[in-house]
């Protein structure tokens, strides 16, 4: 489940919030950006409770009921994803589930007021005459039909019974009229349902499907799902998801059966059976037969199931083999996923300049690697996620056991701060992949992804206005990596250009000359009244911007957490009429 957001708007719902955090790994309080400092700030309610409600956030909001569904009665119309709706009352007095029945809105309220000590207030009749939601069955499980469905649930609370056929022990609390004889059944079985409507049919996601390459190649060439306008990976995806659902049709078994699509560990990196197992909706799994496990594609169930099952349906020729297991499986369970490895920027610290697919990253990543106080600011985190934070300080070898880990079949995510692209660490991978890559094909495999962030220059410069609105380059001053008589060289031609310069690592103490060096070369080329901007921390807890000229400029103004913008002969500068400081833009164009 994506972990809620926990919404605030004072300083009196924030104990009531933090309580229900606890509940969540991952969650975050929301408050409303100038009355109360939490998390994540917002700066109007309406239109962040609709972002949340768009995205498919769980929203947890800490106000009154009616504020919550003028906020969001705009978009109920449009039926699609509908998340988690509640609103708690900010001294925790009392918990109402609004919206999200089938997305466990009453399972939330039951666990949120617990830990309030409250009742929560559940309207749904069903729930409250069986003491469950029938029609949310729990996790492995997924229900066939969801208008038969409510038809079934108002024939129960209209007085009839039910039998409840094949294994459903999440029911076996609940407070369902039961009868032997009962025309209404609950069936828990992964056989498709034929449409008859006094059963409730219930799959338990107990099948597993094997493809081997042979199969996929035999889906393409019968061409068993073309699809008009779309790529060629889909579309082999989409050959491949058919094949699947006719193996499973023959057999008369439910696609909502499937609980995942396994594959040759060889083939993790070719995208159609990552979109075959997108087409029908279950996780793509992989193992690696050994010789003992048999013919393709049977082979694979023998390798990667760790259950008992029944092998159902094995055609070598077309390459499609089924299993049956009695139970639900754990998808988790099965052989093993494609790991994953995602380098995300945080911005310049605030979680407000964080972009959400690193935020989604982070949320679904196992293991976290990177400087500690990156880690610390990507926080919360779950306590189920592993953090490397200090295992080494050197960057080519946290990148290698970035792949490592990777490569295991863990999902990775790599924090740097700002950009990861600006002199940070996604450089530092693609360097690590390109030089142990040709010795490691399992880190080839590794799905590599990059999600790019707003850099320090970027930050500082909306500060200040807009330095950065012509020509610039982005310059660091470390010789580390690098020599100092480059540097040297590319001030020159970037100051003689006139391009606005972006410093980053300007200073630090065991590279104390070098700011001083620079500037005496700047100063070569560009006027003492030259626009300086210095953002130190920005985006951080007590960061700050000064506004400057060049001749002002000394370098113990400037310390490693600072971003120094030096202007260009056109980069001015007017009163901030709103805070007493400065504007200062350069002009977009140039004489
Ligand atoms: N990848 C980062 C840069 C890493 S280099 C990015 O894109 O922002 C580190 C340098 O970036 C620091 O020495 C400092 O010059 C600058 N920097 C990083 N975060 C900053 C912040 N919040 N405020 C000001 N400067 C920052």
């Amino acid at each position: 489940m994506t972990p809620p957001a926990i919404v605030v708007l004072g300083a009196g719902a924030l104990a009531t919030a933090r309580r229900i955090q606890a509940l969540y790994s991952g969650s975050q309080v929301h408050a409303l950006q100038g009355r109360v400092e939490a998390d994540v700030a917002y700066a109007e309610l309406r239109a962040h409770l609709c972002d949340l409600y768009a995205r498919g956030t769980p929203v947890i909001a800490l106000c009154a009921a009616g504020i919550v569904i003028r906020c969001v009665a705009p978009l109920l119309s449009n039926k699609g994803v509908e998340p988690p709706v509640l609103a708690v009352a900010e001294d925790g007095s009392a918990v109402v589930p609004l919206l999200g029945g089938l997305a466990g809105v009453n399972v939330m309220a039951r666990e949120i007021a617990a830990a309030l000590a409250v009742s929560p207030a559940i309207t749904t009749s069903g729930e409250l005459r069986f003491g469950t939601c029938v029609l949310n069955p729990p996790e492995g499980y997924a229900l066939a039909d969801i208008a038969q469905g409510k038809r079934f649930v108002s024939d129960l609370l209209a007085g009839e019974s039910t039998r409840i056929e094949g294994e459903a022990p999440w029911l076996d609390d609940a407070q369902l009229p039961r009868a032997e004889s009962a025309r209404l059944a609950i069936r828990v079985t992964p056989r498709a349902w034929d449409g008859r409507d006094d059963e409730l049919v219930i799959h338990p996601r107990s099948v597993v499907a094997a493809v081997s390459c042979a199969g996929a190649r035999f889906a393409a060439h019968a061409e068993l799902a073309p699809h008009p306008g779309s790529d060629a990976q889909t579309d082999a995806g989409a050959c491949i998801a058919a094949l699947v659902r006719g193996a499973l049709d023959a057999h008369g078994l439910a696609v909502l059966s499937l609980a995942a699509l396994l594959v040759s560990s060889e083939r993790m990196a070719d995208p159609a059976f990552a979109a075959a197992a997108a087409n029908l909706n279950v996780p793509l799994r992989f193992a690696e037969p050994r010789p003992e496990d048999g013919e393709p594609p049977s082979n694979l169930l023998h390798a990667a199931l760790r259950v008992p099952y029944q092998t159902l349906h094995d055609d070598a020729d077309a390459g499609v083999a089924l299993a049956l297991s009695a139970l639900a499986i754990d998808p988790e369970t099965i052989g093993r996923a494609r790991g994953r490895l995602t380098v995300i920027g945080l911005g310049p610290g605030h979680a407000d300049l964080m972009v959400p697919a690193a935020r989604a990253a982070l949320n679904e990543a196992t293991d976290i690697l990177g400087y500690e106080t990156y880690v610390k600011m990507a926080g919360p985190l779950r306590a189920d996620q592993r953090v490397h934070g200090t295992d080494n300080r050197e960057e080519m070898q946290r990148a290698r056991h970035a792949f490592e880990l990777a490569a295991a079949g863990r999902s990775v995510v790599m924090v740097s701060s700002g950009d990861p692209g600006v002199f940070a660490m996604a450089a530092a991978v693609l360097e690590a992949l390109e030089e142990g890559g040709s010795t490691h094909a399992d880190w080839r495999a590794v799905e590599l992804a990059i999600v790019p962030g707003v850099s320090a220059a970027m930050a500082t410069a909306a500060q200040a206005g807009a330095p950065l609105g012509h020509d610039f380059c982005m310059l660091s001053l470390s010789d580390n990596l690098k020599p100092w008589t480059i540097i040297e060289k590319r001030l020159r031609h970037a100051a003689e250009a006139d391009l606005v310069m972006a410093f980053y690592n300007p200073i630090s103490r065991a590279r104390p000359w070098q700011l001083d060096k620079a500037l005496d070369i700047v100063r070569e080329y560009r006027a003492a009244a030259t626009k300086v901007v210095l953002g130190r921390d920005i985006g951080r807890p007590g960061g700050t911007l000064r506004t400057i000229t060049l001749g002002e400029l000394r370098s113990s103004d400037v310390d490693m957490r600072t971003m120094v913008i030096v202007g260009s002969s056109t980069t001015r500068g007017f009163a901030n009429g709103s805070n007493g400081g400065e504007w200062v833009y350069t002009p977009r164009w140039y004489e």
